[in-house]
C-alpha cells in the first residue's frame, strides 16, 4: 500500500476502524496515487514529514491574529510555529516580509486585491485563454466581477521567434492606455521564463504596482532554476503545494513594509478568520526541506525531465507550444499528431491507462474549454518519485501508444500494464530531494 510510511498506514487503519466508510475511500485514493503516473503540472507528492505535520493537535487551536498579537490565549507555541515558517519563507525567497496564513493561492490573491485596489479599479493580466489564472480576472471570479481587468496577450505571429511567449510590447501598450493600478505576471500554463525586469519597467512607466503570482514556479524560484521576482516585483503571492512541494496553502512575500502591513490587515481580519496552524507547521517543514541542497538537485531534475518529455513528444509528432519549455510544464498541441484528437478525449483515454493529465486550451484554441486541443503536462510529481530523463522518454512513448489507439480498449489495457510496472519500480515512499 503506502509501503515504507508506517504513519500513513497507521492513520489509514485508525480511520478505517473509527469510520469504515471514510476509511474505505481513503484506502482507494492511496491506491490510486500509488498506481498511476501523475503528470498534472500543479500537483506533487509531499514527504511523510510534510504530510504528517498536518495531522497534528495544532488543528484544535484558534490563533486569530499574528505572532505577539493574538485574539486568544494559549498561543505561545503557535507564535513560535508561525515565526519559524515566516523566517524560513523569507530566507528561501530572499525577502524581508512573509505572510504564511493564506489558506490557498486564490485566498492570497483575494487578499491582495482587498489590500491594494478598490472596487472598480483597473488591473492588467495575461489573457486567461493564454495561460492566466481564474483569480486574474475571470468574469465570475471576484477579480473579474468587482474589478476591471485588462489583458495582454502572447505573441500571435507564428513567424516570430517569440511566437506564443509574452508579448511585452503589447503589454506595455495595453498598460499605457489603461493605466492599471496593478500589473499581474505569473501564470498557470506558461512554459517559459518570465522577464520580471521588463514588467517592472512597464509598471514604472504607467505608475502601477507589480505583482508576481509564482504559484506554479515557486520551487524553481526558491532554488534559482527560474529568476526571482525580487527585486523587481513589489508584491508576490504563491501557493505552497505545486513545485514547492509543501501542504496545500498560500503565501505572500514582499520587501515593502507598508505593503506588508496592508496585506496582513487585508488577509486577517479582511478575508480570513483563524489560521490553519497545522498547515502552517507543515509549511515550515516544507520550507525547511526546500532550504536543503537536495531540493535544488530535485528542481534541476524537474526541469531536465520537462525538457526530455517535451523533446520526446515532439519526436512522436506532437507540437509543444512556444517550441519547448524552460520550466516544469509544457502545453502539448495534439492536432499535429492527429487533427481529430481533442484534449478531452486524450485526458480520458490516458486516465484509463493510469496516466493522469489535464486537458488545456492551447493559445488561440478554436475548440471550447470543455474539449480543447491540448494537454498540460508537468514533471514535479514524477520527479519526486525518482523518474529521470530515460523514464520520461518511456512516459512519452506510453502517452503516444494510449492516444494512437484512439480509445481502443486493448491498447489502453496494454499501456495500463506498463504503467503499473513503472509504478512498482518507483514506489511513492521514496520522496526524492526531501533530505534525510
Ligand atoms: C494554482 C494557482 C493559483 C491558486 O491556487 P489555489 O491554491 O488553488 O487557490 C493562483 N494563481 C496561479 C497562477 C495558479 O496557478
Amino acid at each position: 500500500m503506502t509501503h515504507e510510511d508506517p504513519i500513513a498506514d497507521a492513520v489509514l487503519d485508525l480511520v478505517r476502524s473509527a469510520d469504515p466508510d471514510a476509511g474505505a475511500i481513503l484506502a482507494r485514493e492511496a491506491e490510486r496515487q500509488q498506481h498511476t503516473l501523475e503528470l498534472i503540472a500543479s500537483e506533487n507528492h509531499v514527504s511523510p514529514a510534510v504530510m504528517h505535520a498536518m495531522g497534528t493537535c495544532l488543528t484544535n487551536k484558534y490563533a486569530e491574529g499574528y505572532p505577539g498579537k493574538r485574539y486568544y490565549g494559549g498561543c505561545a507555541h503557535h507564535d513560535e510555529i508561525e515565526t519559524l515558517a515566516r523566517d524560513r519563507a523569507k530566507q528561501l525567497f530572499g525577502c524581508a516580509f512573509a505572510n504564511v496564513q493564506p489558506h490557498s493561492g486564490a485566498q492570497a490573491n483575494g487578499a491582495l486585491f482587498l489590500a491594494l485596489l478598490s472596487p472598480g479599479d483597473t488591473f492588467a493580466s495575461l489573457e486567461l485563454s493564454d495561460g492566466g489564472h481564474l483569480t486574474h480576472g475571470l468574469k465570475v471570479s471576484m477579480s473579474g466581477k468587482w474589478f476591471n481587468p485588462v489583458h495582454y496577450p502572447l505573441v500571435r505571429d507564428a513567424k516570430s521567434p517569440a511566437f506564443e511567449t509574452i508579448d511585452y510590447d503589447e503589454a506595455e501598450r495595453v498598460c499605457m492606455e489603461a493605466k492599471p493600478k496593478l500589473i499581474m505576471c505569473g501564470y498557470s500554463a506558461y512554459p517559459r521564463v518570465i522577464d520580471f525586469a521588463r514588467f517592472r519597467a512597464i509598471a514604472d512607466k504607467c505608475g502601477a504596482l507589480l505583482h508576481a503570482d509564482i504559484a506554479h514556479i515557486a520551487g524553481l524560484v526558491a532554488t534559482g532554476e527560474h529568476p526571482s521576482p525580487f527585486p523587481h516585483c513589489h508584491v508576490v503571492t504563491t501557493t505552497t503545494h505545486k513545485t514547492l512541494r509543501g501542504p496545500r496553502g498560500g503565501l505572500f512575500l514582499t520587501n515593502d513594509e507598508d505593503l506588508a502591513k496592508k496585506f496582513d490587515r487585508a488577509l486577517f481580519p479582511g478575508m480570513q478568520g483563524g489560521p490553519l496552524m497545522h498547515v502552517i507547521l507543515s509549511k515550515a517543514v516544507a520550507f525547511g526541506e526546500a532550504l536543503k541542497p537536495e531540493f535544488k538537485t530535485y528542481q534541476q531534475q524537474v526541469v531536465k525531465n520537462a525538457k526530455a518529455l517535451a523533446s520526446a513528444l515532439t519526436e512522436h509528432g506532437y507540437r509543444i507550444t512556444s517550441g519547448g519549455t524552460d520550466n516544469h510544464l509544457m502545453l502539448v498541441d495534439l492536432r499535429t499528431r492527429d487533427a481529430e484528437l481533442t484534449g478531452a478525449d486524450a485526458e480520458r483515454w490516458l486516465e484509463a491507462a493510469g496516466i493522469i493529465t489535464n486537458k488545456n486550451g492551447v493559445p488561440q484554441d478554436p475548440r471550447p474549454p470543455v474539449k480543447t486541443s491540448g494537454l498540460r503536462l508537468g514533471t514535479p510529481a514524477l520527479t519526486t518519485r525518482g523518474f529521470r530523463e530515460g523514464e520520461m522518454q518511456q512516459v512519452a512513448a506510453l502517452i503516444d501508444r494510449a492516444l494512437a489507439g484512439k480509445g481502443d480498449e486493448s491498447a489502453i489495457a496494454g499501456v495500463q500494464r506498463d504503467v503499473e510496472a513503472m509504478c512498482e519500480r518507483f514506489p511513492l515512499n521514496a520522496v526524492v530531494g526531501a533530505g534525510a
